[in-house]
């Protein structure tokens, strides 16, 4: 009996195993059940206050249990490499990221961990941005990271400020962007414009880009050439945002998903990643990335299994920088 699961599958083992190119396994297993009762219920601000409460807490020894669960987890689902955000904020200070080092100099012979920066609090107030810089400085990153809502009003400040890091550091960037199934996003276009006014073709990411869906065919095909132009590439996390709330607003008829295969008709790069795993914003989120893949190619329609190969394992060493990126598809 025929199984296209099992030959994906496979096929993904013979290219060196799946690449979870964007996660946050610094909050990995930090849902519990008496958290899960309450917390997933709370309002966003909440939550907020929750996950801080949680940082100024925990210890560099908490954090490692947390991402060297996670890897072990990884691996078991035939991961072999991964980046993952780190928060480096005023909260947590540089624990989380000392964490980081050390798991990645543990599973070096078995894993490959690339870390990001994650700035939750912005990059902009100068003693968020002297930590950034202090984390550059240290060596502690292989990318730095983008939320350009953290500093919501300044979001262009926000990505100059990354993206001129990222070229005096010559690091990737990677960015949080157009995440809420919103036709008033266009951050996307924003990235793409800042990419190319800083000179960083080729070494920018955006992770999402959700909202691209919601807009007409017309200007969708304008971000996939401004995109292109500026070779950006991009991550789909196709459960983290499929909870995406119903809303009264008409857009185009679309799932909650990054519109992954117009990207791919038009050259662009897109790879998978798991997004959050077990913590109080997903709690049901294992990480798995083959149900991530399926979740994909069900929400988009794509069947090519050689495309669906890549987007779980080359494009992913190519956005995390385990091999050399060009710029576009090919
Ligand atoms: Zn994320």
């Amino acid at each position: 009996m025929f199984d296209p699961n099992k030959k994906l599958i496979n096929k993904i083992k013979e290219r060196g195993g799946f690449i979870n190119s964007h996660a946050h396994f610094d909050r990995a297993f930090t849902v519990t059940e008496d958290n899960m009762e309450e917390v997933v219920h709370y309002h966003l601000f909440d939550k907020w206050a929750f996950i801080d409460k949680f940082k100024r807490q925990a210890t560099t020894q908490d954090y490692l249990r947390n991402i060297v669960s996670a890897i072990r987890m990884q691996i078991k689902y035939g991961v072999s490499g991964a980046q993952t955000f780190i928060d480096v904020d005023t909260v947590c200070g540089l624990k989380a990221l000392e964490a980081a080092q050390e798991a990645k100099r543990l599973y070096k012979d078995n894993f490959k961990l690339k870390i990001c920066s994650q700035a939750l609090k912005g990059v902009i107030d100068p003693k968020q941005n002297a930590l950034l810089r202090d984390a550059l400085e240290l060596d502690y990153l292989d990318a730095i990271a983008g939320l350009p809502r953290a500093d919501r009003g300044r979001e262009q400040d926000h990505l100059d400020e990354i993206l001129s890091l990222g070229k005096v550091y010559n690091k990737r960037v990677h960015v949080h962007v157009d995440q809420l199934n919103d036709n008033l996003e266009k951050e996307t276009e924003l990235l793409a414009r800042r990419t190319m006014h800083w000179g960083m073709e080729g070494k920018v990411t955006a992770v999402h880009g959700i909202s691209i869906a919601c807009h007409p065919k017309e200007y969708r095909r304008e971000i996939y050439k401004m995109s292109r132009d500026a070779g950006l590439s991009f991550i789909s996390c196709p459960t983290a945002w499929i909870d995406s709330r119903r809303e009264e607003t008409l857009t185009p008829t679309h799932n909650a998903v990054t519109p992954a295969e117009e990207m791919i008709a038009h050259g662009l790069v897109v790879a998978i990643g798991s997004d959050n795993i077990h913590d109080v914003y997903k709690s049901y989120s294992t990480g798995e990335m083959a149900l991530e893949l399926k979740f994909l190619l069900e929400a988009l329609h794509m069947y090519d299994i050689e495309t669906l190969v890549d987007i779980a394992t080359k494009n992913g060493r190519l956005v995390i920088g385990m091999e050399e990126f060009n710029g576009g598809g090919e």
